[in-house]
């Protein structure tokens, strides 16, 4: 049944998207806490900023104990991305915090991103970040139920251009090279 795949990229080799990769250099480490129900979506988006970002690690679980390395991080340079009513705006953040940060993003629809956040009570010692200002959604396979769904590539990439000005144009360019295959076949 399995089609045979590209080892890098891990897409079928008709659809890989190598070719597009370039890797980006940013300082902002990012902690994706994957739902395991994503892992599998054809449209897993996290698979495509990991090409691109060596500092992005990929945690697949629901919980606590999947997540060790990320409990253990520093509250005082760790943020969860999550626009609850604390959240700081990523906007405001850049100006005050001078050192390197570290991102936490939940991966899966907003449901399950909720569900990981309920089972996983240990995140509240993070402060929440939100965005002020939304980058337009390039991104529309998946159905936002919010005006504010952001896939996870985009969250990540406005995340990294608002903290250090990073440029994610690769981001874009892998995102968009999956959507033209995804189209195609
Ligand atoms: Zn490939």
């Amino acid at each position: 049944m399995s089609r045979p795949t590209c080892t890098f990229c891990h897409y079928p080799l008709k659809t890989c998207v190598c070719e597009a990769v370039s890797k980006i250099d940013c300082q902002t480490k990012i902690y994706v806490m994957q739902h395991p129900s994503e892992v599998k979506a054809a449209k897993n988006t996290i698979r495509l900023a990991q090409l691109c970002l060596p500092n992005l690690a990929v945690f697949i679980g629901e919980e606590p104990d999947s997540f060790k390395e990320i409990q253990n991080l520093p509250a005082e340079n760790t943020f969860l991305v999550y626009p609850d009513d604390n959240a700081v705006e990523i906007e405001k953040l850049s100006q005050k915090v001078p050192h390197k940060i570290n991102l936490i993003i939940l991966d899966g629809t907003w449901k399950k991103a909720y569900k990981l956040k309920m089972k996983n009570p240990w995140l509240s010692r993070f402060k929440t970040l939100t965005f002020a200002n939304l980058p337009e959604n390039q991104y529309v396979i998946r159905k936002a139920k919010r005006a504010d769904s952001l896939s996870s590539l985009e969250a990540i990439a406005y995340s990294i251009e608002v903290l250090e000005n990073a440029n994610t144009q690769p981001l874009y360019n892998v995102l968009n090279k999956m959507m033209g295959n995804f189209i195609k076949h």
